[in-house]
């Protein structure tokens, strides 16, 4: 059950500075909490300014081993595991934690003060996270298949979650799907492919996409499957640009 989850009213209102605290500006000298000019700035008082937004976004993260193999790849973008089980949430927190004492950014690019987690259901309030176009990208492995027809509701890709994977990533950013359930890869291509802001990248385009590799491979379910020898379907969507307005 989730009825325990919490959610920001809207990102800004996220206390970003928790998970990221080596992106938390440094805000000038305290401005009256009256001043009219200052607020109208959006100085959210309380709540610290931060120097970068989350750009991508693994969903469903499990234990993270994609969250900390993407890091030092990408040392300058903040990355967010979303995690519905709170144990397997703090686990993958704590992990960030230990992984910053033990390798500084010198020793490892990003010293992993750019990779964290936080718990929530996705299929509820997306937007209250990200903000319209915030992120680049996307990753979706492994979901769990509700493999019965009763059950597909219960999937994190449909026509509705779908428009909001939309509204929150940005025009060229992509989405990733990974499974090794086939009717699950059928179900997740057939609905990115009929949402009209999503479109299948394959074959040269794909070519030097580098954290497509990671994704195929640094999952803990990833390694499961390819421990038993199993099969892993893999899918990219690009965002498109929206439609001009009439
Ligand atoms: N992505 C990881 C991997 O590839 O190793 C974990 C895959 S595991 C099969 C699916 C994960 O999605 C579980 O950790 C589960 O708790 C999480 N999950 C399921 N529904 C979710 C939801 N609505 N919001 C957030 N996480 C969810």
């Amino acid at each position: 059950s989730d009825h325990d989850l919490t959610y920001p009213e809207t990102p800004e209102a996220m206390n970003w500075g928790d998970h990221y605290p080596s992106y938390v500006a440094t805000v000038p000298a305290a401005v009256p909490k009256d001043d009219p000019v200052a607020t109208e700035d959006g100085n959210d008082y309380g709540v610290p300014r931060m120097t970068k937004q989350v750009e991508v976004a693994d969903i469903g993260c499990g234990f993270g081993g994609l969250l900390f193999a993407l890091a030092p790849k990408m040392p300058e973008t903040l990355i967010l595991g979303l995690e519905i089980r709170t144990s397997v949430t703090e686990f993958v927190q704590e992990k960030a934690k230990a992984l910053r004492v033990q390798h500084s950014p010198e020793s490892v690019p990003g010293g992993y003060q750019n990779v964290s987690c936080i718990r929530a259901n996705t299929m509820k309030f997306l937007p209250n996270f990200f903000a319209k176009a915030q992120l680049s990208k996307i990753f979706l492995c492994f979901p769990d298949p509700h493999f019965k027809a009763r059950k597909h509701k219960a999937r994190i890709v449909s026509t509705t979650l779908n428009s909001e994977y939309a509204f929150v990533v940005r025009p060229g950013g992509r989405v990733y799907t990974i499974t090794d359930v086939e009717d699950l890869h059928r179900w997740m291509v057939e609905h990115f492919e009929a949402h009209p802001s999503f479109e299948r990248v394959e074959g040269e385009e794909l070519e030097g996409d580098e954290v497509l590799k990671v994704m195929t491979t640094e999952t803990e379910e990833g390694k499961k499957v390819e421990r038993n020898g199993g099969t892993k379907y893999v899918a990219v969507f690009t965002r498109l640009e929206d439609p001009p307005w009439p």
